[in-house]
């Protein structure tokens, strides 16, 4: 399957400039949703996973159904002020804007494995935030997967060390 040709490439959205790449157009076709994450499961199949953590709001659409295709749990990484228990917070730079992610103290057991889904990887700074959030819960980072990875962005290199895999890549 071709998946490019179900995202829908918006220019000058949220702001000029930008070529937003719209999931929606993908997640809207139920062959083309299950395919992508089927592909995905298969990219990640030789991980030992325990939990897989996604970012809002577009990190839950593919890291929940990976997390259900193998039998683990997920973890939400939210924005500030959702979530309702005691939570650790910590700051970060979008590719438009900043914001504050947060996550519950208990949502990660020390040496658990964990891998990190999201929809699209740009400058990395959504994912660098959620592995220090990952990390500081002691978290064992076994990689990171995303649907659509930006190669003209250093995302890639902003994640050293951390093994990035993604099924569409726009260069
Ligand atoms: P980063 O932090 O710069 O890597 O940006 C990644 C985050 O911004 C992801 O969670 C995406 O949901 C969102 N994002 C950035 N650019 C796009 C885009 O072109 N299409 C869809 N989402 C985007």
């Amino acid at each position: 399957m071709n998946f490019k040709d179900y995202i829908r490439v918006i220019p000058d959205y949220p702001q000029p400039g930008i070529r937003f790449k719209d999931i929606t157009t993908l997640l809207n076709n139920g062959p083309a949703y299950k395919a992508a994450i089927d592909a995905l499961k298969e990219m990640i199949k030789d991980l030992k996973i325990d939990l897989i953590a996604g970012p809002e709001a577009r990190g839950f659409v593919i890291g929940a159904p990976l997390a259900y295709a193998l039998g683990v749990g997920f973890v939400p990484i939210r924005k500030s002020g959702k979530l309702p228990g005691e939570v650790i917070e910590a700051d970060y730079a979008l590719e438009y804007g900043k914001d504050k992610l947060a996550m519950h103290k208990d949502a990660i057991q020390p040496g658990q494995k964990v891998l990190i889904a999201d929809d699209l990887l740009a400058t990395g700074g959504t994912i660098a935030t959620s592995i220090h959030l990952i990390k500081e819960l002691g978290g064992d980072i076994v990689g990171s997967v995303f649907l659509i990875e930006l190669g003209y962005l250093p995302g890639r290199e902003k994640l050293n060390g951390i093994n990035v895999q993604s099924l569409i890549q726009y260069n």
